[in-house]
């Protein structure tokens, strides 16, 4: 059984008093837990150089950390553990960037819709753009691709961003 509660932190971090049962929404979880949705890439490079990405160029891209977002409505899971291999036959932009990257960070996104060109958009207001067209040549948006100096889980706007898109309380 489980049985999730409220309860209250003092300034001076005792428990208060009053004590909330909360309700289970378990319809809206059974719908949303699946393994699909949406992710984002955090990969990092230690020093710039000159990358090839397909058919799409070749790019510069600077030192930094790059984010990258994308879905999976079939096995969310599986999908970030294609990207986690660096030896792969290369198939999406982002393969020709992750077999060039030092840091490997993957943060799931589950959701019965798929959110990944909303999630661009989003990130797209707080970080630096990648090169266009880089992980867009099925939608509109002008690249799924981000770039930022600092790690993104530094930043309170980008944490902002995964608290409107990660499960929402229906
Ligand atoms: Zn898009």
């Amino acid at each position: 059984m489980i049985l999730p509660v409220a309860i209250e932190w003092k300034s001076d971090l005792s428990i208060g008093q009053e004590v909330k049962i909360l309700e289970i929404p378990w319809d809206y979880l059974r719908q949303e837990i699946k393994d699909r949705g949406s992710y984002l890439l955090v990969l990092q490079l230690e020093r710039e150089r000159r990358i090839e990405i397909g058919r799409l160029g070749k790019f510069w891209f600077q030192k930094g950390y790059y984010i990258y977002v994308g879905s999976a409505m079939n096995s969310l899971r599986a999908r970030i553990e294609r990207h986690r291999q660096k030896r792969k036959k290369k198939h999406w932009h982002i393969d020709y960037l992750t077999q060039e990257s030092d840091g490997f960070l993957s943060i799931p996104i589950r959701s019965s819709q798929r959110h990944e060109c909303e999630i661009a958009e989003a990130l797209s207001s707080i970080m630096k753009s990648g090169p266009p067209g880089f992980g867009s040549s099925d939608c509109h948006c002008l690249t799924h691709l981000f770039r930022s100096e600092k790690h993104p889980l530094q930043i309170e706007a980008f944490h902002d961003v995964l608290q409107r898109f990660r499960m929402r309380h229906p």
